[in-house]
């Protein structure tokens, strides 16, 4: 569960995020879709704790991670959640296996059952047969691939997601997105997408967002965006890429 409210970002006088409010669910698949500048990677930065808001609060499962009127900023790696961006780091010097597995080890739980949940989580990404490879030798596509692999192996609750399958070829982006979707289900994540690509925000969403200049324009399932764009920047939008 993630909630999101009048949460506000400037840099300098410059403010790119107006007082946006939002939540999704648990088992939901939320994402945040507009052009590029709109303040979409800038929120989720906001909700994983790598940025600080100017303004506002965020709650995920139930906790307050940060307010800024009750002084409240829990530093990232308390939020319980897990995240793939657009730069995926990765470690090189690990093989594939060690990077899915990293989180897990940390968690300090049975050697057996982290092998059987990063080997479950490269069959998924389609990388199981490189998992020796160090992760060096991979190509950008792969190497988003394991990051996947690495935060769903946790079965997380909380999932942020900035433009995962952007370095993906079409056919692969098509096969992770079912995958994904498949996943979600299975443990019930809360999940916030962010992406530029209207389509991808239409076939994995149960609800989406659509921002333009660090405002919401538009809130609500698929269909009911396409069939019923609230205004000309939402209707060519959504038909941008057809
Ligand atoms: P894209 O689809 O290109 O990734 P986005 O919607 O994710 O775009 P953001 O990265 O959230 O956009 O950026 C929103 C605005 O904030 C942009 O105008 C950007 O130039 C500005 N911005 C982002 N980070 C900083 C920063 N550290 N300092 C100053 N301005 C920033
Ligand atoms: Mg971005």
């Amino acid at each position: 569960y993630i909630e999101v409210r009048n949460l506000t970002v400037a840099y300098g006088d410059k403010v790119v995020v107006h007082g946006i409010s939002f939540s999704v669910a648990p088992g939901e698949h939320l994402s945040l879709l507009g052009p590029s500048g709109c303040g979409k990677s800038t929120t989720l930065r906001c909700i994983a704790g790598l940025e600080t808001p100017t303004e506002g609060e965020i709650v995920i499962d139930s906790r307050v991670v940060f307010s800024s009127e009750r002084g409240i900023n829990i530093p990232t790696e308390k939020r319980n959640l897990s995240m793939v961006f657009q730069s995926y780091a990765i470690w090189p010097h690990m093989t594939v296996f060690d990077n899915v597995a990293y989180g897990l080890r940390t968690r300090k739980q049975r050697d057996v059952d982290i092998d059987a949940q990063v080997m479950s989580a490269l069959e998924m990404v389609g990388m199981k047969d490189l998992a020796s490879r160090p992760a060096t030798d991979l190509s950008g596509g792969q190497q988003q691939r394991v990051a996947l692999a690495r935060s769903y192996a946790c079965r997380p609750k909380v999932i942020l997601l900035d433009e995962p399958l952007s370095n993906l070829d079409a056919r692969l982006r098509t096969r992770m997105r079912e995958e994904m979707k498949e996943l979600q289900q299975q443990f019930a994540a809360s999940t916030l997408y962010v992406t530029h690509d209207q389509e991808e925000a239409m076939a994995m969403s149960n609800r989406v967002i659509v921002m333009r200049e660090g405002h919401i324009e538009q809130e609500g399932p698929p269909l009911e965006i396409y069939n019923q764009p609230r205004s000309r920047f939402v209707a060519d939008f959504i038909g941008a890429a057809n």
